[in-house]
């Protein structure tokens, strides 16, 4: 119930209240007036009618007292009047008269025990009031009571009985009654009516705060309240409108801040205290994966980590972030559905060794496939079929497309993906630059442990790994085998056939050493024309064979330089890691020394290290 509509409803009920209670008192009041007055009106009668009836006796004219009864009727304003006689004053002097009524009960009563009754009788429209007074013997005054009558003192000899209509008195009563009511009446009026005057302001004030309350709830903070009057409630009221100008501004603010940083409009009709809620938390998640990127040491780690919130913030399972090679002209996959280095799943293989045909990778642009599915013709949906949608960011890395984030949504999930690509957008937007210094670091840190010309590692990434390797051996307890290569009589082919033959013959034995092992195998352009390499898990035979093997494909390596064929030989000493020494780099000079045995044997063959070589030491 409105406030109004309670303090009026409860004025009311007091005003009612107060006016039955006021009528109810004042007829109360007038009916014991007119009883009172009735009654002593009576007794005076009665009075009368005693010294009368006295005066009749003693003159012996008792037998006219009708006629002075009735005559008494008209002066007193009486209805009626009758005597009527106690057995007592029958015995003494017979029974009375005729036209003597006989007593009633009230007068029988009356007579017994001497006191009077009074009663107000209801007789149609009039009200009558009637009393029976008794008369009493009495032994005092002269004459009494007990000259004639032969009573005791204190005896009842009579009463006499007399009725008066109080309609009139009655009548009046009412009318006072329905004068105060209709005063009062007036009066709550008048009282109801300023009531109201005071309360609408109080009232107005509320519906307008609850309402613009209402509104705020809803995001919309433009509502206004009246300001009515200059006491507490105008005081509200402008205050009300202080703090919702206030957060009407500091709510756009944001709003405007924050849509920019997204690059999300709001949407009409949308809660915009929800959206900005929504925007800034959006905004704070994307900052801590800032700040926890920033502090990622590889750039793989940095992927996982957004692919990790590609499927926990953004709820997505099928998404591939792919990574475009340094010299652009490959592209790999490095997370598929989550998994690392997963095949290329979601589109045409073709576009891992054709770039151009990601159509990501050459606009620089975001490919919408969801509101556009055939934009792209290398996007691949499964081959069951089903409605797929999806969407590629381009990551730029120094002013290139660098890597490239492709999310699959499927049917219902299309809308709230789309929904959220301005958020999905701020984080690729934080992991761009992260991205590309993480990019620019490993390739700078790449570039310092490889040798340009060959493509081998360099000596310096043996000294950075040897430690992680030996700790692996040790671990698994098992062996490495370690082989040093020296191309036979070298110099002669750039003496010849000039450094560049030179080359082109120390890139093309690279290229055989690099067939020749495992990839988890090392292959380190250790000096010159020396070469060092490592076989994992290899030990005895097997590392001797894959000695002998590239010994032989250099053997059957035919180069053509300038017209002529070349041909070139290589020496190879073995060591094996711990079997001959249980430190690396000791292993690495037994190695060596088994190589210099080879040159001095003849070259072109392969030596496996033994203790006794190491005795002659002294020699080289
Ligand atoms: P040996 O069989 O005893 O090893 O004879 P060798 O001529 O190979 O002797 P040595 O190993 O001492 O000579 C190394 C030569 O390799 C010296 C240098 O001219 C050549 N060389 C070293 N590095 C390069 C390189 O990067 N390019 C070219 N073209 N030649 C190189
Ligand atoms: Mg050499
Ligand atoms: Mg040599």
């Amino acid at each position: 119930m409105r406030l109004n509509s309670k303090i009026s409803l409860f004025f009311l009920a007091i005003a009612a209240t107060l006016v039955a209670v006021l009528v109810a008192i004042s007829l109360y009041a007038f009916r014991s007036f007119s009883i009172a007055s009735a009654t002593e009106h009576i007794r005076t009668a009665a009075e009368i009618v005693r010294v009368h009836l006295t005066e009749s006796m003693i003159n012996g004219v008792i037998d006219q007292r009708q006629q002075f009864l009735k005559r008494l009727t008209e002066v007193q304003g009486l209805k009626s009047a009758y005597v009527i006689r106690s057995p007592l004053v029958d015995q003494q002097f017979g029974k009375a008269s005729k036209g003597e009524v006989p007593p009633d009960e009230i007068e029988q009563q009356v007579l017994q025990d001497g006191q009077p009754q009074f009663r107000v009788i209801e007789n149609g429209d009039d009200l009558i009031f009637r009393g029976t007074i008794p008369y009493i013997a009495s032994a005092r005054g002269l004459p009494n009571c007990l000259h004639c009558h032969q009573v005791r003192d204190g005896d009842v000899l009579g009463a006499v009985t007399m009725t008066m209509s109080i309609a009139p008195l009655r009548q009046q009563a009412i009318l006072t009654v329905a004068g105060i009511v209709g005063a009062v009446s007036l009066f709550v009026l008048l009282l109801f009516v300023l009531l109201r005057h005071l309360l609408r302001p109080i009232s107005d004030t509320a519906n307008a705060v609850e309402e613009a309350v209402h509104q705020a709830i809803e995001g919309n903070f433009k509502g206004h309240v009246n300001k009515q009057t200059g006491d507490e409630i105008g005081q509200i009221a402008f205050d009300m409108n202080r703090l919702l100008a206030f957060l009407d501004e500091g709510l756009n603010r944001i709003g405007r801040d924050v849509a920019q940083l997204t690059g999300r409009a709001p949407k009409p009709g949308e809660n915009l205290l929800t959206a900005t809620i929504d925007m800034v938390e959006g905004l704070t998640k994307a900052s801590h994966f800032k700040q926890a990127i920033e502090e990622d040491e590889a750039k793989i780690e940095v992927y996982q980590r957004l692919a990790a919130t590609l499927e926990d913030e953004f709820k997505l399972t099928e998404f591939s972030i792919y990574e475009v090679a340094h010299d652009k002209n490959e592209m790999s996959t490095l997370i598929v559905d989550g998994t690392l280095n997963a095949p290329c799943r979601w589109c045409n293989p073709h576009i891992l060794d054709r770039p151009e045909t990601c159509r990501a990778r050459r606009t620089g642009h975001l490919v919408d496939g969801i509101v556009q599915p055939d934009i792209c013709y290398a996007f691949k949906p499964p081959a069951e079929g089903g409605d797929y949608g999806y969407l590629c960011f381009p990551i730029i890395q120094s002013g290139v497309v660098g890597s490239i984030v492709q999310l699959v949504v499927k049917g219902e999930d299309k809308e709230r993906v789309e929904a959220a690509l301005p958020y999905i957008n701020v984080y690729l937007r934080e992991a761009a630059p992260v991205l590309e210094a993480r990019r620019l670091m490993e390739s700078l840190k790449e570039s310092t442990l490889r040798d340009p010309m060959t493509g081998l590692n360099n000596r310096r990434f043996l000294e950075e790994y040897v430690e992680t390797l030996v700790a692996n051996v040790r671990r698994k307890r098992s062996h490495l085998a370690i082989l040093m290569l020296d191309m036979d009589y070298f110099k002669m082919v750039n003496d010849t056939y000039g450094h560049d033959a030179g080359d082109s013959v120390l890139k093309a034995v690279a290229q055989i050493m690099k067939q020749a092992v495992r990839t988890s195998d090392m292959v380190i352009r250790y000096g010159g024309e020396e070469f060092l390499i490592v076989l994992q898990d290899t030990c005895g035979d097997s590392a001797f064979q894959v000695a002998e093997n590239i010994r032989l494909a250099v053997e059957k390596l035919r180069i053509n330089v300038g017209g002529t064929v070349l041909q070139k030989t290589i020496s190879i000493g073995m060591a094996d890691y711990p079997d001959d020494s249980d430190t690396f780099w000791q292993t690495v000079k037994f190695a060596d020394v088994a190589l210099y045995r080879a040159k001095e044997t003849g070259r072109n063959r392969v030596v496996r290290f033994v203790p006794e070589m190491w005795t002659d030491k002294h020699e080289y």
